[in-house]
């Protein structure tokens, strides 16, 4: 008897909203298109204007890449394996 695992993608994903500030490095690393940016609406701070959010959490594959780059530790993922 073989015992063959097979990875499922799929992760929660949340975004410290008080510390994202929107860079799109996670969007532009991430190789399967989990994160979208977003304006804040009605958000004064230009440096702030924009946050991340993970539209896509399904196809998360866990490479870790957004992690990595985060310079602020906003992302915070949770395997479902
Ligand atoms: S890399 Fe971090 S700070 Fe930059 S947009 Fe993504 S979550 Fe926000
Ligand atoms: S761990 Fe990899 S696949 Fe998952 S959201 Fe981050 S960059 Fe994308």
């Amino acid at each position: 008897m073989t015992n063959v695992t097979v990875f499922k993608p799929g992760a929660e994903i949340t975004i410290d909203d008080a510390d994202c500030i929107g860079c799109r490095k996670c969007v532009e690393v991430c190789p399967e298109d989990v994160y979208t940016l977003e304006r804040r609406p009605g958000e004064t701070d230009p440096n702030r204007e924009f946050k991340s959010v993970a539209v896509a959490p399904e196809k998360c594959i866990l490479c870790l890449s957004c992690l990595e780059i985060c310079a602020k530790d906003a992302i915070f993922i949770y395997g479902k394996q």
